[in-house]
């Protein structure tokens, strides 16, 4: 199964993603994810999509394509795989159906996560996440068993860096832009 998994930042994308890799053995894509492990090992990569990332900015199409391609070229993909936010722009879409058509690879399901705005910011305050293997907790409504433990690696729970409130609003603002040239196309 190939799965593509879109929706606001904050909107459980990552929880679902996780949760269905695991029950499912597919591959779990995220390009936040890859980008944030590049900047903690302060690859080249990481180096130049940082600055993008801690304002809240995307991180340019064909510099997240290139991403994505190297990934889904992995041999582990052919058992199935799930893009969570990626695409995320009209070009990124363009630029995969260029890249899977080439590739004869096709596409399942894309699944819209949809969520007021409101129950979301709450969210993204109280999130933190598994640093090794992704899974999302909520401090208040799904914490860990143990402070700062992940339950399923036992990996360190950290916030994200760019779940302060200035940044979150300039996440959601880039998000509400790029939707509106997506339903303007
Ligand atoms: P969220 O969905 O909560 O914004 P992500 O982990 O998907 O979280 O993304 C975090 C940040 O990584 C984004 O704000 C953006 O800077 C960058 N990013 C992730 N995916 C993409 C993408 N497809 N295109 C451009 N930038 C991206
Ligand atoms: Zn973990």
């Amino acid at each position: 199964m190939r799965i593509i998994l879109s929706g606001a930042p904050g909107s459980g994308k990552g929880t679902q993603a996780v949760e269905l890799s695991r029950k499912y053995g597919l591959v779990h894509i995220s390009t936040g994810n890859i980008f944030r492990e590049e900047i903690a090992k302060r690859t080249p990569l990481g180096k130049e999509v940082d600055a993008f990332i801690r304002h809240g900015q995307l991180v340019p199409d064909e510099l997240t394509m290139k991403i994505v391609a190297k990934r889904l070229a992995q041999d582990d993909c052919a058992k199935g795989f799930i893009l969570d936010g990626f695409p995320r722009t009209i070009e990124q879409a363009r630029l995969l159906e260029k890249y899977l058509s080439t590739s004869g690879i096709r596409i399942d399901k894309v699944v819209y996560l949809e969520i007021a705005e409101d129950a979301i910011v709450s969210r993204l305050a109280k999130r933190v996440q598994c640093e090794r293997c992704h899974q999302v907790y909520n401090i208040d409504s799904r914490p860990t068993k143990r402070n700062g433990v992940c339950d399923s690696c036992g990996g360190k729970v950290i916030v994200r860096s760019d779940d302060g409130a200035e940044t979150v609003k300039k996440r959601f603002k880039v998000y509400n832009e790029t939707i509106c040239a997506i339903n303007d196309f």
